[in-house]
């Protein structure tokens, strides 16, 4: 891979906030990423299958740039626009051709989260390297594409990476010059290989730009989320990826992959032997989740409030999810109408420990996040209270 040299360049890296808590909303996309779409996708992009292309059944027989790579292009093109995204097809030069679709935010419309892979290959199949991280970012389309976020996503697809990261470098080095904020790149690049079924993941991190932060970000949500995978974190990592066209340019990003430092590295790889059937699709199923969701949880997703259904109640009720729980909580109000509430935690002998909220509760649906770590384990109670009724239900602390 092409030597590339390092700016540190912090200038588009410094909003960086990270209020890691468990949200239902994240659990929800984490548990909606399908093993049978991504296989879908993997093996349409890999050749194994045919698909339907411009109206036409054909087969993408290779994403080799320099053989001709257009067909793939447009499959992604057409795949990310029947999600119903805003797509371009940016042609850079005569034969390089990136693809990318932008959700926008309803918060920070113009502050970005991005989710990227490289399309493109170096022999016939090419299914880890790189159908399996292409396959993820259409995958996380899918999902996050039928929700709301604070920030905008990128789900981009380079071309060239393999003769020199030449699609991601021309993007990031636009974007940069333009001033965008990007907040942070996830970068997908073989994740399919676990031959030893460790299901090690390699985060390969750097020191430029909150990398580090980003990668300790994925590891957080591995654990909160109690996901399968065992991430490890290289620093300093591998540039020989896309994510390292973002370094370059003062972005914060991660490259995620299978055990390329550990070993465990598909031996394979740039040949017409890497296909489908040699990989392991529960490592590929699980490591697309904790990518899906870290993506999820830094865009910020919007509680849509229309789709809440009001339970049966007469003036309100609370809702407490996780319970048990250890970390966090997040407690759902629902009121017939605003009113001035005071929310309390109590121990178990019904003292209060602490007020949570006192004043005029706007929304009828209101929530409250409550973090855990400073109480012991055992039984609490939230309390609501108003002019009219009082509420109160259990919370079991692990
Ligand atoms: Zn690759």
């Amino acid at each position: 891979m092409k030597k590339l040299s390092f700016l540190l360049i912090c200038l588009f890296s410094g909003l960086f906030s990270f209020a890691q808590t468990h949200d239902t909303q994240v659990e929800n996309v984490i548990n909606t990423v399908n093993l049978d779409s991504l296989i879908y996708q993997l093996r349409n992009l890999s050749g194994e299958d045919e698909v339907v292309i411009s109206g036409e059944t054909t087969t993408i027989e290779h994403r080799v740039s320099n053989w001709g790579n257009n067909l793939a292009a447009q499959y992604i093109m057409e795949s990310l626009q029947a999600i119903g995204l805003e797509t371009t097809l940016d042609t850079y030069t005569l034969d390089g051709q990136n693809v990318y679709a932008v959700q926008p935010g309803t918060v920070y419309p113009d502050e970005y989260y991005m989710i990227c892979g490289h399309y493109d290959a170096v022999d016939y199949y090419c299914a880890d390297d790189n159908a399996s991280g292409t396959a993820a970012v259409i995958e996380a389309a899918r999902i996050l594409s039928t929700m709301e976020f604070e920030y905008s996503i990128i789900y981009a697809l380079w071309d060239e990476e393999e003769i020199g990261l030449i699609g991601s470098a021309d993007y990031a080095a636009r974007a940069a010059s333009n001033g965008d904020v990007i907040h942070s790149v996830i970068n997908m690049d073989m994740i399919s290989w676990d031959q030893d079924e460790d299901m090690v993941v390699e985060l390969h991190s750097s020191t430029n730009a909150n990398s580090t932060q980003l990668a300790d970000y994925i590891v957080e949500i591995n654990e909160i989320y109690e996901l399968n995978t065992v991430p490890t974190i290289e620093l300093p990592g591998t540039s020989a990826s896309d994510h390292s066209s973002f370094w370059n340019n003062g972005y914060s990003s991660v490259l995620v992959i299978e055990e390329y430092y550990g070993g465990d590295f598909n031996p394979h790889y740039h040949t017409e032997l890497d296909r489908i059937d040699i990989l392991n699709m529960d490592y590929f199923f699980e490591t697309s989740k904790l990518c899906i969701g870290s993506l999820a949880s830094m865009c910020v997703p919007i509680l849509n409030t229309s789709t809440v259904e009001m339970p049966e109640t007469e003036d309100g009720k609370i809702e407490i999810y996780p319970n048990p729980a250890s970390s966090s909580s997040r407690i759902n109000f629902y009121l017939e109408k605003s009113q001035y509430t005071e929310v309390t935690l109590l121990n178990n002998m019904g003292q209060t420990i602490s007020t949570l909220h006192q004043g005029e509760m706007k929304d009828i649906i209101h929530q409250i996040e409550l973090p855990l770590e400073a109480l012991s384990q055992g039984l609490y109670f939230i309390k609501l209270e108003t002019a009219n009724f009082s509420k109160t239900e259990k919370l079991m602390v692990k």
